[in-house]
């Protein structure tokens, strides 16, 4: 088993609201040292097929990758999939099936915005959607930074497209227990994303962590460009808690607009035990 100095199982590309493609990425993501490389494109395997051939080119292992949107406690929690088999059609169709609505929702993000004085935001937001499919908030925020109402991403997702501010517009995504069967019934493995974003109550989150355990899941980030350097620790000791392995990722998005860098990340803490001992024989090693 070789050992990963720099794995990077997190980040998006124009499959769904990167800018860089899964080929620029694969580049970057060598450039900056990536050993092991996973695609984690939100509700969306479009990308894998093309990732996986890229990070071969670049001598780059490699896993398949998902971030599932799931609603659990009136919160929207993420659920990456890792090393599952990306031509199961449980997987596909259960995708499809999240996807679903995105667009209803967009219209109605916009006719919020509208109403505060903010036009055209629905075809503003398309025009930096690169799958029709996956309109998303980051659409908007990025239209947004365009026409000056805001000076970047994150004075938009302080000042609108948040619950209680205008464009946000609640959306119910898959169960928990779905997202992770998808996952962990064509082999992979299923991972919390960044479960400090989350605004759950101490009781909330230990019923995630519970249920996501029933249900199957088997990991937990705890180093990604979400955390702080505090919040490695407090992962790191849910993992144990929970018996969790830890993953680590950039949840990289843009050059203009990602704090963290592919790779660019601390090693896991010593006391867990990375995601990718468990998917030994998932890797899909270089020149395989
Ligand atoms: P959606 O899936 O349409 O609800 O959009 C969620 C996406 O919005 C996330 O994947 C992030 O890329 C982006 N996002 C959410 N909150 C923030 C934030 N505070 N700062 C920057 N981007 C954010
Ligand atoms: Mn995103
Ligand atoms: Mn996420
Ligand atoms: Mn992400």
């Amino acid at each position: 088993m070789p050992t990963y100095l720099n794995a990077d199982l997190h980040c998006h590309s124009v499959v769904s609201d990167g800018t860089l493609t899964p080929e620029a990425l694969a580049v970057r993501a060598r450039g900056k040292g990536v050993d092991l490389w996973a695609l984690t494109d939100h509700d969306e395997i479009g990308g894998l097929h093309r990732a996986r051939a890229a990070a071969q080119a670049q001598g780059m292992a490699f896993l398949t990758g998902v971030e599932i949107s799931v609603t659990f406690a009136s919160e929207t929690v993420h659920i990456v999939g890792l090393g599952f088999d990306a031509d199961d059609p449980r997987m596909a169709d259960g995708l499809n099936a999240t996807r679903g609505g995105r667009g209803n929702r967009a219209m109605e993000m916009a006719e919020q915005l509208a109403q505060v004085g903010i036009a055209n935001a629905y075809e503003g937001a398309l025009k930096y959607v690169g799958n029709p499919a996956l309109i998303s908030r980051t659409h908007f925020a990025r239209f947004l930074v365009e026409t000056g109402v805001c000076k970047d991403t994150s004075e938009v997702f302080r000042k609108y497209l948040i619950e209680g501010k205008p464009g946000f517009v609640p959306h119910r995504w898959a169960t928990l227990g779905d997202a992770v069967r998808w996952i962990t019934q064509g082999g992979g493995v299923a991972v919390i994303a960044h479960p400090a974003r989350y605004r759950l109550s101490a009781n909330e989150e230990f019923a995630l962590f519970s249920e996501f355990k029933e249900h199957g899941g088997q990991a937990v980030e705890v180093v990604t460009g979400s955390h702080s350097v505090p919040e490695y620790a407090t992962y790191a000791a849910m993992a144990q808690d929970f018996g969790l392995a830890a993953s680590r990722g950039s949840d990289f998005h843009s050059p203009d607009e990602s704090h963290t860098d592919l790779g660019d990340l601390p090693a896991l803490p010593s006391s867990v035990t990375p995601v990718w001992e468990l998917l030994a024989d998932r890797i899909i090693l270089p020149n395989a």
